[in-house]
């Protein structure tokens, strides 16, 4: 099986070379050129499976004519040790819980995947993974990597717009990881990143190797826990699924299940103030604003880069795509009455992305009844994406309780690594790059 660029004008690569190539020659992001169905045997065997089993069952589909068999089960086994609950809210709402693994949030099931991935696809041959974060995928990928040999972790988070505990995370790894605080924001944290891709030299001087969500293998374990929430939920309705978005890998990941047959009804794409995409669906007009800053930061991003995936997924239809996707944006304040009001409700604490996800969950299936069948059983599940313990300053004044810390997130609170200032210049990058 090949892998193709979105712009469609660069030369297909292998599976192995495409999760090492980052961004494809002409600037595009690769994509598999055929997505391989499930067929309904399976669909329907799915509940009974293990999460391991399920996720060997469906990369096994996705990844057939990639990737050794053998191999790919030994990744899994080796990386997704920890699982996606779907917990059930009410008889037509659940949550399907990201935040069970290491550092969280649900970065980790990427993170932890890819990093198996590539150390085994890399046969010891050193590389330097470069990664800007936005606040959750910095700590993932470097909790990943860290002391794995022959790898080194350089990663790039805009100062003063992660959360303190966001930050004492990343901050909290030594030996063959360092974090560099930069002074600017998250999209330039991810110019620089592009630029030292771009960097011919010292991209192969310093086998430097992508890890954000432009790197295919992130979205494969993203695929696989859209399958296990289907598996987990009641199959007499029809599925909605509501994903906080910020780069739009994890919408991506569950479009792609969505066309791997996976029977979801709609997806529906929720942000914050930073509403590109639900713009974009309305009026057709793509056209990012300026970044703006919210209290759910992990998903302040004004061009979104996986969208690109989207697009092309979906022949840059927006008619086409509207079949399968609405979206959804909400202020701060919007996202801390829902804070308010999913604890009132449920009794239960959500983040601030997923109390976005909650809203555009509502109003999603609101307009869908209104514009299809209003007596159609639909089930709502909205995705959790981080443990609401990492934004105690949000959410502890809104529920006027302190959360309970889990013992990984705690750990890394104690941990001093390695950090260093970076000013918002390539050349300064470059030569940290080098004497890391
Ligand atoms: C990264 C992140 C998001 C956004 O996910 P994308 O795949 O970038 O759209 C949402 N919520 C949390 C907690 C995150 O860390």
């Amino acid at each position: 099986m090949l892998y193709v660029s979105t712009n469609k004008k660069a030369p297909s690569l292998n599976f192995s070379q495409a999760i090492f190539a980052n961004l494809a020659p002409d600037g595009g992001l690769y994509m598999p050129e055929k997505i391989n169905t499930i067929d309904s045997k399976l669909l329907a065997e799915l509940s009974s499976l293990s999460f391991k089993e399920l996720c060997l069952e469906i990369g096994e589909v996705l990844l057939k004519d990639s990737l050794d068999k053998d191999f790919l089960k030994q990744t899994i086994d080796n990386s997704l040790t920890f699982h996606a609950p779907l917990l059930r809210m009410s008889e037509d709402l659940s949550a399907l819980e990201l935040f069970h693994g290491p550092t969280c949030a649900f970065k980790d099931f990427a993170a932890q995947f890819m990093a198996k991935l590539m150390v085994g696809l890399r046969n010891n041959q050193p590389m330097t993974i470069l990664v800007a974060t936005s606040g959750d995928t910095g700590s993932a990928i470097a909790q990943a990597f860290w002391n794995l040999p022959n790898v080194k972790v350089c990663l790039l988070y805009p100062a003063g717009y992660v959360s303190p505990v966001q930050e004492k995370q990343l901050t909290s790894f030594n030996n063959n990881v360092t974090s560099f605080k930069v002074n600017g924001n998250f999209d330039d944290c991810q110019a620089l990143v592009k630029q030292a891709f771009a960097d011919q030299k010292l991209s192969h001087d310093l086998g430097l190797v992508s890890a954000n969500s432009i790197n295919l293998a992130r979205l494969i374990p993203q695929i696989f826990y859209y399958f296990s929430a289907y598996a987990q939920m009641p199959k007499n309705n029809a599925a909605v699924i509501a994903v906080p978005s910020g780069n739009f890998g994890n919408l991506t990941a569950g479009l792609i299940a969505k066309r791997m047959g996976l029977p979801v009804n709609n997806f529906i794409a929720c942000t914050n103030a930073n509403d590109v995409v639900p713009r974009y669906l309305k009026t057709g007009d793509y056209s990012p604003a300026m970044m703006q800053h919210t209290i759910s930061n992990a998903m302040d991003v004004a061009k979104p880069s996986n969208f690109t995936r989207v697009q092309f997924l979906y022949e840059n239809s927006v008619e086409a795509l509207r079949e399968d996707l609405s979206g959804f944006s909400y202020t701060d304040e919007q996202t801390k009455l829902a804070i308010r009001e999913v604890f009132d409700k449920y009794k239960y604490i959500v983040c601030p992305h997923s109390a976005i996800g909650y809203l555009g969950l509502q109003d999603g299936i609101k307009v869908l009844k209104s514009k299809h069948d209003s007596k159609k059983n639909y089930h709502g599940i909205f995705l959790c994406t981080a443990h609401p313990a990492k934004f105690p300053e949000s959410v502890e004044p809104i529920i006027q309780q302190k959360i309970k810390v889990p013992d990984s997130l705690a750990e890394s609170q104690n941990r001093i690594g390695n950090v260093h200032m970076l000013n918002n210049s390539f050349e300064e990058l470059k030569n940290k790059l080098i004497s890391a």
